[in-house]
């Protein structure tokens, strides 16, 4: 169905065959037959697909329909309210990316003194926090004392207000970046998710955690420094997924999260696929606690390139060498993965590796210069199974599935910028899903 000729593989220029979704064939001077697509590589790098370990589609897709109200983009009051004044459309306002910098912690009232004609939900930068105006308010039913915050409620605020979204649109963004596959990492998920996502449009091969309605797959734990559940529920919580076949994911973006979490891990024990989400905090102590715990770590890199100059600013300065470890997981032998977050974090997982590799904010300051890894282990975060975020990095040999990313480059070239401008093709099962 399709050869792929003259690209770059290791060391070697080759030809590779995809027939029926595998890779049959890998060799030089392979001539094409009449029923096969050629594709010429022209001696760019043939990568493994991507795969984001870490995403939220729905959200994404919704984003992508919002207004931006936090930094970079908006920062102070004035901005927020030009840009909620200029949104299209005439009813609903969806807002995110939220920061208290911009006009403080809002509520109701402070949210209509920034609109009060248009209905608006806008979602705190965490994804924890919605903030309603009244309009909002009154269409939905909150009575006068309601102050205007929704707390951890995305999934009653998703079944109250429908965001129509495009996933198709979304999928194609993703393939420009070379990614065939995500885990969705969403709390709410159910069995019904993934098919859905698929049958939306989204191309991608997808895998959904989820939460205690999903019958089989790894069980999304979520955690808040302010709001710790009893430490024997958690407990029972893990013991009873694992039961069921299940590894947990558990969310964990503070110190004092990551080691609630490692502790009720370590007392129920871990089974195979057991996750850490962000460990966004991880001194020495709570390292040596995730290498007794025998789990997984899946980080967003980009996040220092994207919050790191608000982590400079907001973060304890014996903290920034602990933020968005790399290197010191690997060393400590924490298998690890990556997952951009989007759209708490922006899609583009070149952005995730090039920031594991410079550890620089937007204005170019670094945060843990020791944490950063080289090109290579910095795309591997990004190239292993959906069930094996830090095993081994998938392989582009004869039998395996037929999932790629082309660059128009050698690797030798690519590995100096990591950009997604360099994807030329995105191949899902032996077929072009994308062509720069
Ligand atoms: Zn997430």
């Amino acid at each position: 169905m399709l050869l792929i000729r003259d690209a770059e593989l290791g060391s070697d220029r080759v030809d590779v065959r995809c027939r029926d979704g595998r890779i049959v064939e890998i060799g030089t001077g392979l001539i094409g037959k009449c029923d096969e697509k050629v594709l010429e590589a022209r001696g760019g790098a043939l990568l493994p697909g991507l795969h984001d370990h870490h995403i939220h589609v729905f959200a994404l897709a919704g984003a992508r329909r919002s207004v931006k109200c936090g930094p970079p983009e908006i920062t102070d009051r004035e901005a927020l309210a030009a840009a909620l004044a200029s949104a299209t459309g005439s009813e609903w306002i969806r807002g995110v990316g939220y920061h208290e910098s911009v006009a403080g912690m809002l509520d109701r009232r402070a949210l209509d003194a920034i609109m009060r004609e248009r209905p608006v939900r806008m979602q705190h930068r965490s994804g924890k926090m919605w903030f309603l105006n009244s309009a909002a308010a009154r269409i939905l039913g909150l009575d006068g004392t309601f102050d205007g915050r929704l707390f951890r409620r995305d999934e009653w605020l998703r079944e109250h207000v429908t965001t129509d979204v495009d996933l198709a649109a979304l999928s194609l963004e993703l393939s420009s970046y070379g990614i065939t596959g995500v885990t969705d990492a969403t709390p709410s998920n159910d069995d019904t998710t993934a098919g859905e996502i698929t049958a939306r449009g989204v191309r991608q091969r997808v895998c959904a955690m989820g939460g205690d309605d999903l019958s089989q797959g790894t069980l999304k734990i979520m955690l808040d420094e302010y709001a710790l559940p009893d430490f024997d529920g958690l407990r029972a919580r893990i013991a009873k997924a694992h039961a069921q076949g299940r590894p947990t994911a558990t969310h964990c973006v503070t110190r004092a999260e990551l080691v609630f979490a490692l502790s009720a891990l370590i007392d129920a024990g871990t089974i195979p696929g057991e996750r850490i989400e962000h460990a966004s905090v991880t001194d020495d102590a709570t390292m040596a606690l995730v290498v007794q715990a025998g789990v997984t770590v899946v980080t967003q890199p980009n996040f220092i390139a994207e919050r790191g100059e608000q982590y400079l600013a907001d973060v304890d300065a014996a903290d920034h060498r602990h933020l968005y470890r790399c290197r010191g997981f690997l060393d400590a032998g924490v298998p690890l993965g990556g997952g951009t977050d989007a759209p708490f974090g922006g899609p583009d997982p070149w952005t995730a590796m090039r920031a594991a590799v410079t550890r620089r904010t937007k204005n170019g300051r670094v945060i843990g210069a020791e944490e950063a890894l080289s090109p290579e282990r910095a795309l591997a975060l990004f190239t292993t199974p959906a069930g094996e975020p830090g095993g081994a990095p998938r392989r582009i040999a004869v039998g395996e599935t037929g999932d790629m990313c082309l660059l128009d480059r050698s690797w030798q070239a690519a590995r100096e910028s990591l950009r997604n401008e360099h994807v030329a093709a995105t191949i899902l099962g032996g077929e072009v899903i994308f062509r720069r």
